[in-house]
């Protein structure tokens, strides 16, 4: 695999590449010639005006490309308005062939469907580059199907775009399809020496605090945690709804999970209701989380991913970055990114309006995000691998301040929600039992008495206890000796409850309990009510010996009210205590 990275200036000075090419052709095994071709200038004037000089000067040579938002050639953002790389694959096993197709949301489907029939048909299909017009249509029906492939195809590429953000003119084109302003190319390639590394960077780091998205539609974020999705950044960023929204939000895109993987999603602009117009597809109830993105953070992280791609030994780099990214950087320094990469292998690509890549299968589409792709054909070369971890990044030993406060507020974030987590338990709590407490145990009972139906299944009952004689004990051995009482009941309740499916139980008054056996029919509640008398008076105690309970039990009626049932199950307790304590009455 043998790659040349050229521009196109002038035709003179093109054809004279082009050239050059045939002669290293010439000269060395070239099975098959692929050129790709980004390109700013969007007129489909001048996209035919290439194809036309390549058709006559490498008339066996395949080639595709796109407009695209900028270009990058050898590693950094070229000022060149048109980009030309080509490939060389010098392997006979080698196979490469090329599809176009007409692409808008209603026929992506089916495009999908016939490149997986041509993949069917030609097994030795292992990857597939791509450029689409993607602007203003979804990508779902798209992925969906793209997911459908054979599992073990790549899929990579990125979006067409313009040079201008807001002007939406973008097309694809390739060789003997002509130029298509809603179109799609894919390169498929394969055989057994050609190999494909592929991955992403983000470089952009999630913010601890979660948001569900609860109302969304198609690329439109209305809701998040059930509130206007504006109102996240306005509340936590302080950002205005004004025309510097974009800009102000790029630092802060959305990382979406999808399938344990975080896609980043960025709001182009605010809606007058305060929903969100992102870069691409939200999911409804998917999780969200603000992303910071800052310089250093990212030239970390692609110190860190790009050592896998040196790793790999490639002979061609190519690389689909976001055009956000080129916003969020700027010109001056938004090659920091990629010139490393030049020093592996010829590196060429382009700022796209979406990123593509398949994942353990899943077709994902990225904003705000850098797809590498390596490639070489046969073994890996033994030569002495650039590394990435002993370049030298401005300053980036230095831990910037970004740093430390994002980690102080993430800090910060865990302290209060283990903080909440224990005033939420505080609350429910019976401070000296630690069962539930009375409002507690009520609500549980309420709770479960609506949801009871006509259920012979699902049947309902109470056990309610008072320790008796209590006040003796308090007034022979005192105040101490009596909690030490109510603990040691309170503590079989908690063991025995334990071992109930669906029961739970709480300190009902000073020494009386209630147990609620949300699953258990009356015969098999009087059993454990019994259960738990015997095992409390079988308690030894160091100063008042042994103690007893009496203890009442009943089970629901079908359709009656909470206030009917603890009367009753009062009442059977009431009925213990009369006949004579330290026994277990049931009511029915
Ligand atoms: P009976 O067998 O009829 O239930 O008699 P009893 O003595 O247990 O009667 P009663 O239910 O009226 O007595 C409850 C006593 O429990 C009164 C109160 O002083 C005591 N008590 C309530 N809460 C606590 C507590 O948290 N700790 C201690 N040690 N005593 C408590
Ligand atoms: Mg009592
Ligand atoms: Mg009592």
């Amino acid at each position: 695999m043998k790659q040349f990275n050229l521009v196109y200036n002038s035709d003179a000075a093109f054809k004279k590449e082009l050239g050059k090419i045939r002669g290293w052709c010439h000269s060395h095994t070239a099975n098959t010639v692929v050129f790709r071709i980004y390109t700013q200038d969007v007129s489909q004037e001048h996209i035919e005006h290439l194809c036309k000089i390549l058709d006559k000067e490498m008339p066996d040579a395949l080639y595709f490309g796109c407009t695209s938002n900028a270009n990058i050639l050898d590693g950094v953002l070229t000022k060149a308005q048109t980009v030309v790389t080509c490939t060389v694959y010098e392997f006979e096993s080698t196979k490469v062939a090329m599809l176009q197709f007409p692409f808008t949301e209603e026929n992506c489907r089916e495009d999908v469907r016939q490149l997986a029939a041509y993949c069917e048909a030609n097994p030795w299909v292992s990857a597939i580059e791509m450029v689409a017009t993607i602007m203003d249509m979804s990508m779902k029906g798209f992925c969906d199907e793209m997911s459908k492939l054979r599992e073990d195809i790549q899929v990579f590429g990125g979006g067409a775009f313009n040079p201008d953000m807001d002007d939406e003119r973008a097309g694809v084109f390739s060789k003997g399809n002509g130029f298509l302003e809603h179109g799609i190319v894919f390169l498929l390639v394969g055989g057994r020496d050609v190999h494909i590394y592929s991955m992403f960077i983000a470089g952009w780091k999630p913010l601890q605090r979660r948001f569900r998205i609860t109302r969304a539609d198609k690329e439109v974020l209305h809701e998040l945690d059930g509130k206007p999705a504006f109102d996240v950044y306005q509340r936590y960023l302080n950002i205005e709804k004004n025309d510097k929204f974009f800009s102000n939000t790029l630092e802060f895109p959305l990382f979406m999970e999808h399938d344990g993987i975080d896609i980043l999603r960025c709001p182009l602009s605010v809606n007058e209701d305060d929903s969100l117009v992102m870069s691409s597809d939200m999911e409804e109830n998917a999780f969200v989380r603000l992303a910071y993105g800052d310089p250093e953070t990212i030239l970390r992280s692609i110190r860190q991913d790009g050592q896998k791609v040196a790793d790999f030994g490639p002979e061609i780099i190519l690389t689909f970055s976001c055009a956000v990214r080129r916003a969020f950087w700027g010109d001056v320094n938004i090659s920091k990114e990629t010139e490393l990469f030049s020093s592996v292998a010829p590196t060429a690509g382009f700022y796209t309006h979406g990123e593509f890549l398949r994942m353990n299968g899943d077709m994902l589409n990225f904003n705000v995000t850098l797809v590498v792709v390596a490639m070489r054909e046969g073994d890996s070369v033994e030569q002495e691998r650039v590394n990435f971890y002993d370049t030298k990044l401005d300053n980036l030993e230095k831990i910037p301040m970004i740093w430390r406060f994002v980690s102080f507020i993430e800090a910060a974030t865990t302290e209060l929600e283990e903080m909440n987590r224990k005033i939420a338990l505080t609350a429910i709590t019976d401070g000296l039992t630690r069962l539930y407490n009375r409002a507690e145990i009520e609500r549980r009972i309420r709770e479960r008495i609506e949801t009871l139906e006509e259920d012979e299944e699902h049947p309902v009952s109470l056990v309610m206890l008072d320790i008796d004689n209590f006040k003796k004990v308090n007034d022979i051995y005192g105040h101490k000796e009596g909690d030490n009482v109510i603990i040691a009941l309170a503590d079989i309740l908690r063991e025995v409850s334990a071992e109930v499916p669906g029961s739970s139980v709480g300190r009902w008054g000073g020494e009386e309990f209630m147990m609620l056996l949300g699953e258990t029919g009356v015969d098999e509640a009087k059993q454990i009510a019994e259960r738990i008398r015997q095992r409390f008076s079988e308690k030894q105690f160091p100063l008042c010996k042994t103690q007893t309970a009496s203890v009442g039990v009943t089970g629901a009626h079908s359709g009656e009210n909470t206030d009917t049932l603890c009367n009753r199950v009062d009442q059977a307790l009431y009925a213990a205590k009369e006949e004579g304590k330290n026994r277990v009455v049931r009511f029915d």
